[in-house]
């Protein structure tokens, strides 16, 4: 590690997991991580099948104060003590985004310490770097229930977009199919571990953008056309649960496994140096995605790092650790920043 270490205070509220964490470190990483609470409001949520924005915001508001008073004691570390104070400014549900933001604003205006607003994106983006101490470039393949992306990191701004979702994300596929076929939300790991048990060549499902007829030499995905079919299969016939599981999964594989190819060839050409993959975000829990993907890595050359589930799910450790990077590199953000629904990574 280079540089003097800075103790960061990350606060994450920008879906339904209410989160803080003190993590200690430089750039590239590895880093320490002091402390890392995260509240899931999944309970709140399942009966709905999916997040409920306002009672989202509302859960954060109850509990945050509570989180962050863990998450400093844990850490064992006053306020006083912290070098700066990270919360996630978007992109995300904004009544969530408001109710941590603003109150990092009001701790950072209490304590005298500098308010980083961190991308939600940049820190999946980067928590490879706090797990592994991964060095720039990496190419990232984030995987969430609001995102699917393909992405060249060159540095803290440096991130080039080479494919993302033109409907539904990876994860929001998971949980879609899983309320088809009357598995509990959230629906990942419920279809992981039912396909365990299943044949993935049961049912002839489709590869959107991959093959067929809107088949596109790109690095973009598209899941809604696969949602689709699997829902008019269900309503046609009785299906295997495990059979359709294993299905559905084998055809994200395929989809996953196909854009990355091209992602690696344009990362290739942006970075000659570069074969590192990440793979960040809840979906990149899913083993047998992940074994697909270390095969991929192992035909081209490339190294394979996935972070540990805790970590690839929303968590404030990811926040604060990119509070850490931009913090090291002269970043600091004025007290009257807004909170922002949208903001891509790359320009
Ligand atoms: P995140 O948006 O990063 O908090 O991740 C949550 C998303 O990851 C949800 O859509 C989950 O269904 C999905 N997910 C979690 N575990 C798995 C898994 N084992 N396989 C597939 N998707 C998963
Ligand atoms: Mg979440």
């Amino acid at each position: 590690m280079t540089g003097k270490p800075l103790t960061i205070l990350g606060i994450e509220t920008s879906c339904d997991e209410t989160a803080a964490s003190v993590v200690r470190g430089c750039a590239p990483g590895p880093g320490e991580i002091l402390s890392n609470i995260v509240f899931s409001q999944t309970e709140a949520h399942a009966p709905y099948g999916g997040v409920v924005p306002e009672i989202a915001s509302r859960a954060h508001l109850e509990i945050l104060d509570g989180v962050i008073e863990q998450a400093l004691a844990e850490a064992n570390i006053t306020l006083a003590a912290l070098d700066g104070i990270a919360a996630t400014a978007g992109p995300g549900l904004v009544g969530g985004v408001m109710v941590g933001l603003t109150t990092a604003k009001a701790l950072a205006l209490a304590s005298g310490k500098p308010l980083i607003a961190v991308n939600h994106l940049m820190g999946h983006a980067l928590t490879a770097r706090l797990t592994h101490g991964v060095d720039y470039p990496f190419l990232l393949l984030l995987v969430s229930g609001g995102h699917c992306q393909l992405l060249g990191v060159g540095g803290t701004d440096d991130f080039r977009l080479y494919g993302s979702t033109i409907d539904d994300a990876v994860g929001e596929a998971f949980d879609k199919t899983a309320k088809i076929l009357g598995l509990p939300y959230p629906g990942g790991p419920e279809v992981e571990q039912a396909a365990k048990a299943g044949n993935a060549k049961a049912y002839a499902l489709p590869r959107p953008l991959v093959t067929g007829h809107n088949a596109r030499k790109s690095a973009d995905f598209s899941f809604s056309g696969l949602k689709t079919a699997l829902r008019q299969l269900v309503e046609n016939e009785a299906v295997s649960i495990p059979d359709a599981s294993a299905s559905f999964q084998a055809a994200v594989i395929d989809i996953l496994t196909d854009r990355t190819a091209i992602a690696m060839q344009r990362f290739r050409t942006d970075f000659p140096d570069g074969n590192t993959l990440v793979v960040a975000g809840g979906v990149a829990a899913n083993q047998a995605i992940g074994a697909a993907l270390g095969r991929l890595c192992a035909a081209e050359g490339f190294v394979l790092r996935v972070p540990p589930p805790r970590l690839c799910t929303d968590n404030a450790a990811m926040i604060a650790w990119a509070g850490v990077e931009r913090m090291a590199s002269g970043a600091g953000d004025a007290l009257d920043i807004s909170p922002r629904a949208r903001w891509p990574l790359s320009n």
